[in-house]
Order: C-alpha cells, then structure tokens, then sequence
C-alpha cells in the first residue's frame, strides 16, 4: 500500500459490531466479563488497551512501517516510557540541538537517576563515535532539529549503532513519516510529539513510540501500562482523524515553506534563513537523501541582531498567531529564547546558535499571499 492510502486504510478497518467507518470514542475504563479472568472480547481495563487508542496505534505502526504503536498523553510522556528502558550507569548519546523539554528531561529528571548523557553534535561523526562505550545504550536524534533545522545522517548513525547493538531512537515531530521514514532508513524506534504534524490541528497533547521489532515494543507497552501515562480515547480518536489528512497537509506545508524561505531568504531585514529545501543551507544535502519535501517549518534571524526587532515582528503579525507549538493548519510564529527554548540556560542556547533575534515559524496550509503579506506588513 502506498502512503497516500496507509493514512487512510493502513492497520485500520470500520467497526465490527456497527459497520462504523471511523472508530467510536469507546469512552470506558473497564470491560465486563464472563467468568473471572474471562474478558468478553480483547479487552480487559483501559490503561492496558482500548480500541480507540488501539485503532490509532495500529494506524501509527502503519505509517511509520513499525511492528508496533504506542500512544501516551503527551511526546514527552513517549521519551518517558523510552527512557525506563535503561538503567543506573547507562549512557545515552543525543544530539546536541534538542526540542527544550527533551533536553530538560534528560538533564534535569533523568541525569539523577544514574544515567549519563553526552551531547554532542552528529555531524561529527569522530567526535560522536569516540564517544561510544560498552555502557552506551541509546542513541537519540532529532531531525530535522528545533528551532535551527539541523540534520542528522539516520543512515551514517544506524550503521554505527547496529555495529554496535546499540539502540537508535528517532524524533520524526518535525519531518513526520510523509517526508521521513527513520525505521526504513534504520532507526529502532520513531517518537512523535502527535500534538504537533499528525494531530495537525492544535486542538490535543499527545504522544507516541513506534516500534521495529516487536519483541522491544511489547516490552515497551508493559512500561507504559506499568507507568500508566496512555493516551484516553476522545485523544486518540482525535489524532487518527489527524492522520487521515496528513498527506494532504504535510504537502500545502512544505509549499508554503519553500515559498516564505524564498521570499525571507530576499528580505533585506533578514541576515540568516534557516530551512532545510534551501541550496544555502549546511544539511541541503542530507535533506535531500533522506526526506521526500523539507516541510514548513522555517527560521530566520535579523540583520540588525536586536531581539527588539525580533520581538516587535511578532506582535505586529496578524495572520501568523504567536504561540508556542507547532505543525497545526494554523501558522503560528514563536520566539524560541523568551518561549519554547526559555528552559535552556542562555550559554548553552548562544553555543547552538538560539540567539535572541531568531524566530521560527510554523507555516500552516493557508494561502500563501495571506502569509507573505503579513510577513511584510510586519517587517514594515
Ligand atoms: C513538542 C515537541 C516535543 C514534546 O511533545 P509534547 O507533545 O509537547 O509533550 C518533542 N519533540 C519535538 C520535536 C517537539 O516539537
């Protein structure tokens, strides 16, 4: 099946008893049974599984091509679940340009747990390699990065960590599996924060881990039914209905992005445009290999420097709403050092490059002259 129809079909069916097209909100906790320990179908209490949120992890196992979904309240609940796979004394290599509350966890929640966490940046394949020991367990990537659109090689890393039966987990919130497939290109595991491209319409906070293999992701879902941080039905009903259009939305994104990285990339106010789809940019070419489009997410910084001009830009833009988040229909525009990288201590953002007149964009499906209109009307 190609992709185009996974969305819609793909690890899904209508509903047996009704004929239902899409899958009821099966709002309940618990399932009756015949005889103790006989459940009258598959289903016993609602944090173990659920058929609407067993409905939309099929579907997620489907378009990623994994054995197995799992679906949590939130993104980070996912990298949650994930990370109880490890134990005291295990290192975890990870990029060193991260979504803010990934590196908030890892540093601040897990770090005194006993685990360690380099940092470090991919493309310097010597300098990551060299970091590999025998205590090495997961690899974590997120391309492309938030808010700079840095790349990683999934194909480079994944030669590197099967060689050494190490774990390689994805972030796949930003490329979505319409432009990237990180287990077809390797990876063990795909996160997603499915409040972001595959809910699509910024109306729900949810998570999800897809699996390769499938004796690592049942493992996985006993953590997450031991942890208890499931997605609930009405949710999970939300981000399928999500996913039935993510084809449609993920290409009006990346056209719309392309078109604002062109036109910024003109603008005398503007001194560096960070995208992935354009020649100019220092991944061009890992973009190329790996993604099918370079999606809507754009981010620019001013010639003048000033975070004043940065700061008036946002609350002159009428179009664009400035709000944190991402990958709605909506376009939103944010700035990263005051909102959504505010937990990264300030030399650490000035090292990766978060500088204070950055500002990201997340172009939505609206037409495209509405947008550069009120990009310009801000600029002015
Ligand atoms: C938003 C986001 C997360 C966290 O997901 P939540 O659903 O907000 O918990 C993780 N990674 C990336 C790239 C994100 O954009």
């Amino acid at each position: 099946m190609k992709f185009n129809t996974k969305v819609i079909h793909g690890g899904q069916h209508h509903e047996e008893v009704t004929g239902a097209v899409m899958p009821p909100v099966f709002q309940t906790s618990t399932y009756a049974q015949t005889s103790p320990g006989k459940p009258v179908g598959d289903y016993e209490y609602s944090r173990a599984a659920n058929p609407t949120r067993q409905a939309l992890e099929d579907a997620l196992a489907s378009i990623e091509n994994g054995a197995r979904g799992l679906a949590f309240s939130s993104g980070l609940a996912a990298t949650d679940c994930l990370l109880r796979l490890f134990k005291a004394g295990d290192e975890i290599i990870a990029m060193d340009d991260l979504y803010g509350g990934t590196y908030r966890m890892f540093t601040r929640i897990y770090k005194d747990s006993g685990l360690k966490f380099h940092f470090v940046d991919m493309n310097d394949m010597a300098k990551f390699q060299s970091l590999i020991n025998e205590n090495t367990k997961l690899v974590w990537v997120e391309t492309p990065t938030n808010p700079l659109m840095k790349l990683a090689d999934i194909q480079e890393i994944a030669k590197i960590t099967k060689a050494k039966n190490i774990l390689f987990a994805v972030d796949n919130t930003f490329a979505t599996p319409y432009l990237q497939k990180p287990l077809d290109l390797g990876a063990d595991i795909v996160m997603h924060s499915a409040t972001k491209y595959l809910g699509g319409h910024s109306d729900v906070i949810a998570g999800a881990l897809i699996i390769k293999d499938k004796a690592l992701g049942d493992e996985l879902h006993f953590k997450q039914f031991a942890t208890g941080a499931t997605l609930g039905p009405m949710d999970s009903f939300l981000v399928l209905r999500g996913i039935k259009t993510l084809h449609l939305r993920v290409q009006r994104h990346c056209e719309n992005g392309e078109k604002i990285a062109a036109f910024l990339s003109n603008h005398p106010e503007v001194e560096t445009v960070y995208y992935p789809g354009l020649p100019s940019h220092p991944f061009h070419d890992v973009a190329k290999k790996q993604m099918s489009g370079f999606g809507g997410m754009v981010s620019f910084t001013f010639k003048s420097g000033k975070k004043e001009d940065a700061v008036s830009f946002l609350e002159k833009l009428k179009v664009f709403t400035l709000a944190e988040s991402l990958g709605g229909v909506e376009s939103l525009a944010n700035h990263p050092a005051l909102m959504t990288h505010a937990s990264i201590p300030e030399d650490k953002r000035k090292e990766i490059g978060i500088t204070d007149d950055l500002v990201r964009l997340s172009t939505g499906v609206e037409d495209i002259d509405d947008l550069l209109a009120d990009i310009e009307q801000a600029f002015r």
